[in-house]
Parts: C-alpha cells; sequence; structure tokens
C-alpha cells in the first residue's frame, strides 16, 4: 500500500490529473480519501471478539488480504488507487452528475438539485467501486475464491463482476426468500461467472444445522454470513469479502464524493448547503459525504450531510452507539456504531439493502460528533419519491436510494431557502419494478400543496 501526499497541492481537483498525456484514465480519482486523517477525535477501534483488546492487521489478515487489513486502520489521508482498479473503474466512471431542473420545477422551488448517479455502473449500483478494489487485492496476493452473501443481490453481483475482472472464483450464498422471489440478479451474478447457492445450503456445516432445525426456514442474511464464513476460513486459497459497514469498503466508495466535488465546480457552483444520502451499512452515503466533510472539519464549508434510513430499520435514529457485533453470530470483531442489537430482525422491506442492524463506525462517528443529521423515512414516502424522480426526471431509482430523495424532498418543502442539494442515488430500481408496482398504486405525491 502505498500513500500520496494531498493530490489537491499538485491539481486543481482530486479527479483532473496533473499530466493528461501519461494518464489513461484523466476523469477516475488517483486516490481514495480517509477521514480517519482529519478527524480531531478518532474513530474509535474494533475490538477483537476474543479479547477486548483493539485489532491490528495482524488479527484482520486471518479475514482479509493484507492491504485491506491495512486500509482498514489507515490514518494517511489518501491512499493511491492501483492502477488495474482505475482500469475497471475507467469503464463506468466517472458516474453522471444531473441537475434535476424538471424536479426542482415540480417542487416549486428555488434550490437547485443535483444527482449524482451510481445507478450507471454495470451491475446498477455504487457496490462495484469496492467490489473491485477488493477483488484486486485479494488476486494480488493469490487468493483464488472469494465468499460472500447476499441479500437482494446488489452486492454478490457486484462481487461476481469484480470476480471476473481479476480470474477470481465468487461464490454467493443468497437468502432462499430472494434466491427463489428475485432470479434477475441470479442470472446476472451466473453471467458474471459466480456460482450461486441458496441459503441455507446443504454444503456447510452451519447450512446443515439450521436445516436440522428449521427444514422449511427462507434464510436470512446471519445465515448466509455464516455458510459464506464457514467456507472462507476452511480454504486457505479463499477469504471472505464484505459490502459494506467497515472503513476500507467506505474508503473505496469515496471515489463518489471526489467526482461529485469536480463536477460541481465544473458546473460552477461553491460548497452545496445540503448532501444527502441513504443509509444501510453506511458506505454509498459515506462515500459521496466524506470529501464534503473534509472542508467541514478544516473550516471552509458549512455543507450539512442528511442520512436516511428506513423506520422500519432505524439504527441512526433509534439504535444505541455502543460496542456490537457485524453479525448475527458473532464472529467478526465489535464495532462502535449505532445499533439496534445483532439479534434484530426487521421487518421484510423493499429496500433489501438498508435492513442492517447497525452502522459503518465511521459514519456512526460522525453523527455522533454532530457532522450529520439522521432521519428516518417510510416505505410508501420513499417510494412515492421515487415515482416522482421518475416521472420528471425519467430516472427509476433503486428502492434504497428513493429514501435519500424523500428525505431531500422533506427538507425542500420545509424551507423556503435557495440551496444547493446533492442527492446520492446509489442504484437503479430496474430489477426492483415488482416492488414499485406494489406500491404505485398508492402513489400520492410529494409536491407541497
Ligand atoms: C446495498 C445498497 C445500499 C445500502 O448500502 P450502503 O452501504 O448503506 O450504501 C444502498 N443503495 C443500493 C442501491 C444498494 O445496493
Amino acid at each position: 500500500m502505498t500513500s500520496t501526499s494531498d493530490p489537491q497541492q499538485t491539481s486543481q481537483s482530486t479527479v483532473g490529473v496533473v499530466d493528461e498525456a501519461v494518464d489513461p484514465y484523466p476523469t477516475v480519482p488517483k486516490a481514495w480519501y480517509n477521514i480517519a486523517a482529519d478527524l480531531a477525535e478518532p474513530i474509535p477501534p474494533h475490538l477483537h471478539p476474543g479479547t477486548g483488546e483493539p485489532v491490528t492487521v495482524d488479527d484482520l489478515v486471518a479475514l482479509f488480504p493484507r492491504a485491506l487489513a491495512e486500509q482498514e486502520l489507515a490514518t494517511e489521508q489518501y491512499i493511491e488507487i492501483p492502477e488495474p482498479v482505475r482500469e475497471v473503474y475507467a469503464s463506468y466512471r466517472r458516474t453522471p452528475f444531473l441537475r434535476a431542473r424538471r424536479l426542482e420545477k415540480a417542487l416549486g422551488t428555488k434550490s437547485r438539485i443535483y444527482l449524482k448517479f451510481e445507478g450507471a455502473s454495470p451491475v446498477g449500483s455504487h457496490k462495484p467501486n469496492s467490489a473491485i478494489a477488493q477483488a484486486y487485492y485479494n488476486a494480488a496476493e493469490g487468493i483464488t475464491k472469494l465468499t460472500t452473501e447476499t441479500g437482494a443481490g446488489q452486492w454478490g453481483s457486484s462481487l461476481a463482476l469484480a470476480g471476473a475482472m481479476f480470474n477470481i472464483d465468487v461464490e454467493v450464498w443468497q437468502v432462499k426468500a430472494s434466491y427463489e422471489s428475485k432470479p434477475y440478479r441470479r442470472y446476472l451474478m451466473e453471467l458474471y461467472g459466480g456460482k450461486v447457492h441458496s441459503s441455507p445450503s446443504e454444503l456447510t456445516e452451519a447450512g446443515r444445522a439450521i436445516l436440522a432445525q428449521q427444514p422449511e426456514t427462507t434464510g436470512s442474511l446471519g445465515m448466509a454470513v455464516s455458510e459464506a464464513v464457514e467456507v472462507a476460513m476452511k480454504d486457505p486459497q479463499a477469504r471472505y469479502a464484505l459490502g459494506s459497514v467497515l472503513n476500507h469498503v467506505v474508503l473505496h466508495q469515496t471515489v463518489i464524493g471526489q467526482e461529485a466535488q469536480a463536477q460541481l465546480e465544473e458546473a460552477g457552483e461553491g460548497a452545496p448547503d445540503v448532501v444527502v444520502g441513504c443509509a444501510g451499512g453506511g458506505s454509498n452515503l459515506a462515500g459521496l459525504a466524506f470529501p464534503f466533510l473534509k472542508d467541514v472539519i478544516s473550516g471552509q464549508a458549512t455543507t450539512r450531510v442528511i442520512a436516511a434510513e428506513p423506520a422500519a430499520c432505524p439504527s441512526l435514529t433509534q439504535g444505541e452507539y455502543r460496542y456490537d457485533h457485524g453479525d448475527f453470530s458473532g464472529m467478526t470483531p465489535l464495532l462502535k456504531m449505532y445499533t439496534l442489537g445483532k439479534d434484530f430482525v426487521p421487518d421484510p422491506i423493499h429496500a433489501g439493502g438498508l435492513r442492517y442492524h447497525g452502522m459503518s463506525p465511521a459514519l456512526s462517528h460522525t453523527v455522533k460528533l454532530g457532522y450529520v443529521d439522521p432521519v428516518a423515512i417510510e416505505q410508501q414516502d420513499a417510494f412515492n419519491a421515487g415515482i416522482l424522480l421518475a416521472r420528471t426526471e425519467g430516472i427509476v431509482p433503486a428502492p434504497e436510494s428513493t429514501h435519500a430523495l424523500a428525505a431531500a424532498i422533506d427538507r425542500i418543502n420545509a424551507s423556503d431557502e435557495e440551496e444547493v442539494v446533492v442527492i446520492g442515488v446509489s442504484g437503479h430500481g430496474q430489477l426492483d419494478l415488482p416492488s414499485y408496482s406494489a406500491f404505485v398504486g398508492n402513489y400520492e405525491s410529494p409536491v407541497k400543496k
């Protein structure tokens, strides 16, 4: 792992490059931004589940390749993005940054709304930003197989894509309920060369034990994690990969915010008044917001960040800020985060990517420090905002992303201020149309009467 000095010292923007002639990917950021370097109060460390002591890089290499273990604990401000990762990023980055004029008109607002659209990635969400980096570092250390769990399939398809790029076998345990009811993402995982199992499966001790007790279970993320972790632990050539929550995942997602900053500048805007995103494990919002918070921390901007979470899984607005495990079975390090408790099972909601009991420790810390305002959004209100976006701008946002849109619209409706509002649209909803059809009949326009 190499670190860089602040690339802004050598270039106007972090997305620009010193010499375009020697950089084949001039629109792709050169480094990931690490907020740990700038926070006056450090992010609380993860604790070893056995000893209760802060985890070390050596503890983490049992789970992750060394480069990722180092990134998890890194304190450098910028970490250089390896060239092969930038090459894959260049196939879809930078992602679109759109002024939502027709949405502004519909809302009757003087505010200027910009959408940062990660739905333009090959699988339709921000998740490849970390999957590609993780596959690269695993391949570089000789790992030939990655295992993971997936709910609706966004993370599984991102890792399958990344495995295809770096010649790594990808094996995914998909929660049985989604495996059976949402086959499209499974087809996508298989198309990229991934192997997909319905979880719980007969392939693991964990799966067999669950099936012996609950033969009719429709599965859960917690069960799928146990299966994926077990397979990775038993195979020295295999590792487990996580799609959100951890510091290194958040780090990889900061390409979103760095691009948005450059794109905002190109649009002739200064620092935004508000940055809004949805928060499940926290990675897309942190990735968008942290480069903006850098300027807030240094006193150069006053941007507020809004974290929109589902009312059915309200870890930031209702959870406790304390140490908790990241998984249901208590195998992961203890993470300091806003949590509903590792045993919390939310009601099934359509925004599957937001159904997580905890929250990124880095994002939790910025909430605790007062940089980020969390809000909880009801499901119908979220879909109303998504449908309004589709009917004004044409984009069908992912059910997760509709929470960010609803929170932004609430803010705009509540004030007459002229503000610059950046909304993170973390994915598209083209594979979630059955969810939309369940809400479109009850559509109520969020436009203020
Ligand atoms: C997974 C997912 C999320 C939630 O994950 P975060 O780590 O909070 O970003 C949000 N939006 C989409 C489209 C997703 O696939």
